[in-house]
């Protein structure tokens, strides 16, 4: 099936991405006591490389490339530079990934830049006050100069621009009828804010997100008025479950997401998967889901290497 907005492309069909990924009722006795169903919708089976959210936010903009090399950008550690690089490789275009840190230039490339490289992305190092100032205009034009990447096809931080969001509606589509909370984590917001938009009146989205500061519900809102020109769907985030920040994994959460592994039988991402199980366990915890509630947890990636 193709969602309201996958752009059907060949080059990306030609890929066999598992859609509609499978959704899977898991028996979770935490849960279970408090009435709750918990299901997993497993975005992270839709295909081995091109993974999760990272499809659906891509996939329309490798469409809108055409074909031209894509620029992107991203930290040290970025789920998105992968999976561009591996969209790269697999469809036969080039990237070209600008990473924040100059510092990062001389040394040995840490795992997920060396994959990076060798899915075939050029890297371009930038000092930290270029990299935050990519959002104005002038100043991204400076940049992509630098990468010399002026002609490619620019995909923003993280992958969200209008064209991820609506890629994001089929997940919401997907699940109309499956739960009454879908569950999300969240780094940039693009994904809650296509999903939130694609469920069915009477359901609800929950974002966790997993960097600290609360400025998410602004930029969430500013996606849905990019992609659709105003708000959409019913959503809302829970702020507590950030842990310190992106990329914290602190004991009590790695023991967390490693005994939900050996429950469920699923291989828990840290940065962003088990941040939002945690969540889930919590609040149905505290009670926050009626009972009778069934809520839907999107796996949106799986550990890397
Ligand atoms: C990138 C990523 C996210 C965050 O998606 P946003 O659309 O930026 O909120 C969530 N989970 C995983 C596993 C990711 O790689």
């Amino acid at each position: 099936m193709t969602g309201p907005d996958t752009p059907d492309w060949p080059r990306l069909a030609a890929l066999d991405p598992r859609l509609p990924s499978p959704v899977q009722e898991v028996v979770d006795a935490r849960l279970e006591r408090r009435g709750v169903r918990l299901v997993l919708k497993r975005d992270d089976l839709i295909h081995p490389e091109l993974i999760g959210n990272k499809w659906r936010k891509l996939a329309p903009n490798l469409a809108a490339a055409d074909g031209r090399a894509v620029v992107t950008f991203g930290g040290a550690y970025s789920n998105h530079l992968r999976a561009t690089a591996a969209a790269g490789r697999l469809l036969g275009i080039p990237t070209v990934g600008v990473v924040r840190g100059e510092e990062l230039a001389g040394r040995p490339l840490n795992p997920s830049l060396a994959r990076c490289v060798a899915d075939g992305m050029r890297l371009h190092f930038t000092d930290r006050a270029a990299y935050r100032r990519k959002s104005e205009p002038r100043a991204l034009a400076a940049l992509l100069r630098a990468a010399d990447a002026e002609d490619a096809y620019v995909v923003p931080e993280g992958g969200s621009n209008a064209e991820a969001v609506r890629g994001c509606l089929a997940l919401g589509a997907e699940l109309r009828g499956q739960a009454d909370v879908v569950a999300v984590a969240c780094g940039t917001g693009g994904t809650l804010a296509g999903l939130a938009a694609g469920l069915a009146p009477g359901q609800r989205a929950l974002g966790v997100p997993v960097l600290k500061g609360g400025f998410l519900t602004a930029e969430v809102g500013a996606l849905q008025h990019q992609a659709f020109g105003g708000p959409r769907g019913t959503w809302h985030l829970d702020d507590r479950f950030h842990f310190g920040g992106y990329a914290r994994v602190p004991a009590e959460l790695d023991a967390f997401a490693a005994d939900f592994e050996r429950r469920h039988d699923l291989p828990v991402e840290r940065l962003y998967v088990a941040k939002l199980l945690y969540a889930l366990v919590a609040l149905a915890g505290e009670g926050a889901f009626p009972r009778g509630t069934a809520v839907a947890a999107v796996i949106t990636g799986r550990p890397f290497p």
